[in-house]
């Protein structure tokens, strides 16, 4: 079976087209107007096919195909579609157009399924309304209650349960409608890389045996403002020069560090008073740290707060240290990627097994069910910007894949081959 590819484009044209911020790229947040043209547009589409449509009180859209006379669970196939501001065109999208032209596909052929066939459109994974990053896919595996999302609130002071509700959903359906361990077969993304792996390993396809963990700390580190022409180099505590040790030190550290995988980054420092003549009082900044394996993670850990008092002993400093985000690393399933591995051999398809150190819905998912992802890869590595880009034949190697996947684990004549050639 093949995709055609001219109607992914078409869908992604017609969609892209639905952005806040006409030639600054695309701008569609969840609970938007731009995402309710997009939903629209998408909704259009399912009921071409006759699907059967699910949207639960978070506004997860799930479309099921070949549902009926079969009792076998659910292949999940999707992405997201909400972007962060000025963002590019293919991040998310590019998941969801991919799995709604499979599904035409699947139709069109009158494939014989053994099992039904999903998409799956999360909401709100960029955390652009409420800072909070995969909040469609961490509702949809019961990460929060009704309670926590009132709770919860965007820039204007509106919870996340009022921003829902008035965009006209159910939400107080969520905690019923969690899903569950075990009530559906697997789940597959494709998505951009948003690295340049691929592009530098001239890959056309990436598989992704694990998702990074990441710890996020806010270090304070406290001195004593004075003059910057009256106080000599031996009596200053200056905060700013021990914040600027304590970064040089984790990147040099980190490079050489025992795991290839392990990546730290400094950012969002502020500085007060931040003066051009003047020692500052206070410097806060953040270290985020991220690997696959959590012992990457605590090699950060400690050379960060090993670092931070050796610092705030020679330069006589305050600090302290507040862990402030967290998620666990994710090993992706052995079955779908052995899949993925063996249709890409199949299909002279060069491909890379790797990690990704971007967290996505696949993340969450992989809690509750076996979950694969494909990569694509992004042209300089670019992703969350107008400049993100990704080729055609790229793209169509990648839904490629996707679609033999899905036969190989829900068409009846491809599963039967697949059980022969064991
Ligand atoms: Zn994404």
């Amino acid at each position: 079976m093949e995709i055609k590819i001219e109607r992914v484009l078409k869908d992604m044209e017609n969609i892209v087209a639905f952005t806040k911020t006409p030639g600054k790229g695309c701008t569609r947040f969840s609970f938007s107007s731009e995402d309710q043209q997009a939903r629209d547009y998408l909704l259009a589409e399912i009921k071409k096919m006759d699907l059967v449509l699910t949207v639960d009180g978070f506004g997860n859209i799930r479309a099921r195909y070949g549902g009926e006379e079969l009792n076998d669970l659910p292949i999940l196939i999707g992405s997201h579609i909400d972007t962060v501001a000025n963002g590019g065109k293919y991040d998310g999208l590019i998941g969801v157009l991919a799995a709604l032209e499979i599904i035409r596909v699947l139709k069109e052929e009158n494939a014989e399924l053994i099992r039904p066939v999903e998409l799956i459109i999360f909401s709100e994974e960029e955390g652009s309304n409420f800072g909070i990053t995969m909040l469609g896919s961490k509702v949809l595996t019961g990460k929060y209650s009704l309670n926590e999302l009132k709770s919860i609130k965007n820039g204007d002071g509106k919870s996340v349960y009022d921003v829902v509700k008035d965009f006209g959903l159910a939400i107080d359906n969520v905690e019923n409608e969690v899903l569950r361990k075990h009530e559906v077969d697997s789940m597959i993304e494709l998505h951009i890389e948003q690295g340049a792996v691929l592009e530098t390993e001239k890959k056309s396809i990436g598989i992704v045996q694990a998702i990074a963990g990441m710890k996020t700390y806010r270090v304070t580190l406290e001195g004593e403002s004075n003059h910057a022409g009256t106080t000599p180099m031996n009596l200053r505590s200056d905060p700013l020069v021990g914040a600027s040790l304590v970064i040089a030190h984790l990147q040099s550290v980190v490079k050489d560090s025992p795991l290839p995988t392990t990546v730290a980054t400094a950012g969002k420092i502020t500085c007060e008073p931040n003066l051009p003549n003047v020692i500052p009082q206070k410097v806060e900044f953040y270290i985020d740290a991220r690997d696959v394996e959590m012992e990457g993670i605590d090699f950060v850990t400690k050379e960060l707060f090993q670092k931070v008092n050796e610092v705030c002993k020679v330069h006589s400093l305050k600090c302290h240290i507040e862990l402030v985000g967290k998620s666990d690393s994710k090993q992706l399933s052995p079955r779908i990627r052995k899949i993925l591995e063996q249709e890409a051999i199949k299909n002279g398809l060069d491909y890379k097994v790797m990690n990704s150190g971007a967290v996505h819905d696949a993340a969450l998912m992989s809690d509750v069910t076996d979950v694969g992802m494909i990569f694509i890869p992004s042209i300089k590595g670019k992703s969350h910007c107008p400049e993100e880009f990704s080729k055609l034949e790229d793209i169509k190697d990648g839904c490629q894949l996707l679609l033999h996947a899905v036969e190989a684990l829900a068409v009846k004549k491809n599963v039967i081959h697949e059980l022969q050639n064991r």
